[in-house]
């Protein structure tokens, strides 16, 4: 049982495991970016990246493998090599007294442990016991906007349809992508290894498990997510997942149905004074969120809002979020900020 929530009040000690993926390479960016107080960052990845060189902060950093040495007398770790390995290390990592901060889903729904979207929910994270859950991508996305717009009247109901990009699937699949668009240009044959069929000037619904509900994992993650985020555990959610051809950053249809009526105008307002969204609106030029106005950027378009003819209590928006950066790599890290004590 760790003591504190907060890390040492020193410059820390740092693991990114999953260093070479999507998610590791931003988190490197951000962690340089933010200028995130290390003494010692540690690289680790799977066999397969041994002695790959990355520079970091000018200087050349080499890949490990992963294995138990490379987390001695470790303050934090940040993963993003998938569950099963968070799972395998785990102990590990609590054996250091260390805080694991995990972008899998093998922890989220864990009842002690915190999920957490620092905008959100910030107070939840220092309810830990060493490990912290990052959300999935979309939900992350998703309760950024939801959040502020309960503060204006109660969310009974949202169903989203999200147009996902292929990065959501990890590096491999961004090269697919690549590669098999060529290969289409061409005429050649369009043999998929990584995703389940080729994404070039093609969609799919998301590729994760089917579950006896006829709901994919994904879906049910922002169904299960959301309600945990929100602290909202009867929010009624429905959730339908399409991957794109899109290379970065997610997009999300919303419908939300409130208690009260919303105003198009008040929830835009509300939106814009909330941290890390944006607007982008023009009617007159119908100009509105897109993935390439995100890539590489911290916060998250919102646009497109405007009242449900469907429904007197509705409102439908539109929003689009680099799903590697605030869905993954920048909400982790500001996860971990929260914890450096007096920041
Ligand atoms: P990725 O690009 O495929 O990267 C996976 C990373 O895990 C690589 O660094 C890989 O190392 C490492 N790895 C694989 N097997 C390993 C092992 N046995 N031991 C140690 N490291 C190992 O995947 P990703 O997209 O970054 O996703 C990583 C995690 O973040 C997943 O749990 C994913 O669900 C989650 N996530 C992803 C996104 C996204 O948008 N991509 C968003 C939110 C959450 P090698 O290169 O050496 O194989």
């Amino acid at each position: 049982m760790r003591q504190t929530p907060f890390l040492p009040k020193r410059p820390l000690k740092v693991a990114v495991l999953g260093s070479s993926g999507a998610v590791g390479s931003e988190l490197l960016k951000i962690l340089e970016e933010r200028d995130f107080p290390i003494s010692e960052l540690r690289l680790l990845s799977s066999e397969r990246s041994e002695g790959k060189k990355v520079k970091w902060k000018g200087e050349e950093l080499l890949t490990k493998n992963t294995t138990d040495k490379e987390f001695f007398n470790i303050d934090l770790v940040l993963a993003s090599a998938g569950g099963s390995i968070s799972r395998k290390w785990l102990s590990t990592i609590k054996d250091q007294n260390a805080v694991l901060i995990d972008n899998s889903s093998a922890f989220r729904l864990d009842n002690d442990v915190p999920l957490v979207v620092p905008e959100v929910n910030s107070g939840d994270a220092l309810k830990h016991n060493g490990v912290i859950a990052n959300p999935n991508c979309t939900t992350i996305l998703l309760t950024l906007v939801l959040s502020p717009l309960n503060n204006i009247s109660t969310i009974k109901r949202v169903i989203i349809s999200t147009y996902q990009s292929v990065s959501g699937a990890g590096q491999l699949a961004m090269e697919e992508l690549k590669l098999l668009t060529e290969r289409y240009l061409k005429g050649d044959p369009q043999n998929s290894q990584v995703l389940p069929y080729s994404l070039a000037f093609n969609l799919f619904l998301h590729n994760s498990p089917m579950l006896s509900n006829n709901y994919c994992e994904e879906e049910m993650k922002m169904v299960n997510e959301t309600r945990k985020i929100l602290n909202m555990p009867d929010l009624k959610v429905s959730s339908t997942c399409v991957r794109v051809p899109v290379l970065r950053a997610h997009s999300e249809s919303i419908n939300i149905e409130f208690e009260g009526i919303v105003q198009p105008k008040d929830a835009l307002e509300k939106l814009s004074q909330s941290a890390g969204i944006e607007i982008i609106e023009d009617y007159e030029n119908n100009r509105f969120p897109m993935p390439n106005d995100v890539m590489g950027r911290d916060n998250v378009a919102v646009g497109r809002l405007r009242a449900d003819i469907s429904h007197p209590n509705g409102l439908e928006l539109w929003l689009c979020g680099d799903q590697i950066r605030k869905g993954a790599a920048l909400n982790a890290v500001q996860i971990a900020e929260l914890l450096i004590p007096d920041k």
